[in-house]
C-alpha cells in the first residue's frame, strides 16, 4: 500500500466553504517534501494546525508550523534535527482580475473551485532553513558515531592526568613543599 502524501491532500475546497472559522491539520514528513523536485529537505516532521477565516471572497489562513526537519550538519555531515516554530497569515483573494500573487497574499480567480496549501507551506519552511547548520553551535549534539573532536579532548584532558602519574610532577611537589 502506498502510503506517499499527494498534493490533492492539501486542497481546500472553496465553492460550498461557508464565511466563518475553519480548522484543518497537516503533518509534513519526507514524504511531503519529496513532491518538490528542488526541496532541500528530504526529512521532516512538522505539524500544521491552519485556522482559515473565510470573510466573502477572502479568507485569512493563519498557519501554526511546529516540528523538526533533519538538516546535514555543515561540519560533520550528520543528520541534526532542526526545530522548526513558526507561525504565518496567508491572504487568499478571489478577484475578477488576479493581480501577481506574493509572498502574503494568493490571488486566485473568481470562481476558483479548490485552494492547494501544499505550495506556501512548502515555500514557508524553506524561507526558515538556517544559513549555517552546525552541531554544537545550534545546541543539538552532533551524531556522528565516531566524533574525533570528542574524542581526543577526552583523551587529553583525563589520561595523562589521572591514570599515570609523571614522576616529574612528584619531584617539582617535593622541591615546593619540604
Ligand atoms: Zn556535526
Amino acid at each position: 500500500m502506498k502510503t506517499a502524501q499527494t498534493l490533492s491532500a492539501f486542497d481546500v475546497a472553496l465553492t460550498s466553504l461557508p464565511n466563518g472559522e475553519h480548522r484543518y491539520h497537516y503533518r509534513l514528513d519526507g514524504d511531503f517534501f519529496g513532491l518538490f523536485e528542488a526541496s532541500l529537505i528530504k526529512k521532516a516532521d512538522i505539524e500544521v494546525d491552519c485556522t482559515l477565516f473565510r470573510q466573502g471572497n477572502r479568507m485569512d489562513v493563519r498557519v501554526l508550523s511546529k516540528g523538526a526537519m533533519d538538516l546535514p550538519c555543515d561540519r560533520c555531515l550528520e543528520p541534526l534535527a532542526w526545530p522548526v516554530e513558526d507561525e504565518s497569515v496567508l491572504v487568499v483573494q478571489l478577484t475578477e482580475a488576479p493581480a501577481e500573487s506574493n509572498d502574503e497574499i494568493l490571488y486566485l480567480p473568481l470562481g476558483e473551485t479548490r485552494l492547494n496549501l501544499a505550495h506556501y507551506f512548502y515555500e514557508n519552511i524553506h524561507l526558515h532553513l538556517p544559513l549555517r547548520a552546525v552541531c554544537g553551535e545550534s545546541g543539538l549534539p552532533c551524531q556522528a558515531p565516531s566524533n574525533f573532536e570528542a574524542l581526543s579532548e577526552g583523551a587529553a584532558s583525563k589520561t595523562p592526568a589521572t591514570d599515570q602519574t609523571d614522576p616529574r610532577w612528584e619531584q617539582l611537589k617535593q622541591i615546593n613543599f619540604s
